[in-house]
């Protein structure tokens, strides 16, 4: 099974990917943790561009096409043997962020992100789709009191419409796939958004 977390800035998703990992393999599931854009050898390669000063000079085109090659590598060597091999493949980020981010505010048309997805993807979508929502002004907040390497990097630094447009685009997408989406408040104690979670998973493993 193939599952995917998404939403905002500091909403959570890290740790509630370790938790709810941590809790399927205590159920011993055979559980694979990894994270967009990355997680390939090729893929972190162009998340370290992505996130870099250099990408400030490319246009959103070239943006969405990186993030997309990107994926096609992490899919083809790493989720699509996993799942094969019958593991749960817990993923921070996959197409959804695409839509959100190139798309609805990059302002890139829909059918160049669509058509760049099943590129990307090659049939390997998700499962199951949480999105952690929250308002952008407390995932913005919690992401810089993070600090750390994990932040802020430049995307971090827009303002907080933009955030609150791109929150707006992920309950749409939920709206529109909702047998694949789940919307998380992420504004709760951690504890009960784990427990959501590994519950919905449950329930998705057992259908
Ligand atoms: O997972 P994390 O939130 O750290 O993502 C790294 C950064 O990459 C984020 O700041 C996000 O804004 C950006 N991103 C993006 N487009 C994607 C995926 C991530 O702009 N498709």
């Amino acid at each position: 099974i193939f599952i995917t977390f998404e939403g905002g800035e500091g909403v959570g998703k890290s740790t509630q990917i370790r938790r709810l990992a941590d809790r399927l393999r205590r159920a011993g599931y055979d559980v694979l943790v990894t994270r967009e854009p990355g997680g390939s050898p090729g893929a972190e390669a162009v998340r370290h561009v992505l996130l870099s000063g250099a990408a400030e000079t490319f246009g959103v085109r070239m943006e969405a096409i990186l993030f997309a090659a990107a994926r096609n590598d992490h899919v083809e060597e790493v989720i699509r043997p996993a799942l094969e091999t019958g593991a749960v493949v817990l993923c921070d980020r996959f197409v959804d962020s695409s839509r959100v981010y190139q798309g609805v505010t990059g302002n890139l048309e829909p059918g160049f992100i669509e058509a760049l997805q099943r590129i990307a993807t090659d049939g390997v979508m998700p499962d199951l789709t949480f999105i952690l929502d929250l308002p952008a002004e407390a995932g913005l907040a919690r992401a810089r009191r993070r600090g750390g390497s994990d932040a802020p990097d430049r995307f971090e630094k827009e303002e907080v419409d933009t955030h609150e447009k791109r929150r707006q685009a992920y309950l749409d997408i939920a709206a529109a796939e909702p047998r694949r989406c789940r919307v998380i408040n992420a504004g709760r104690p951690e504890d009960e958004i784990a427990e959501e979670i590994f519950k919905l998973v449950e329930a998705a493993t057992e259908a």
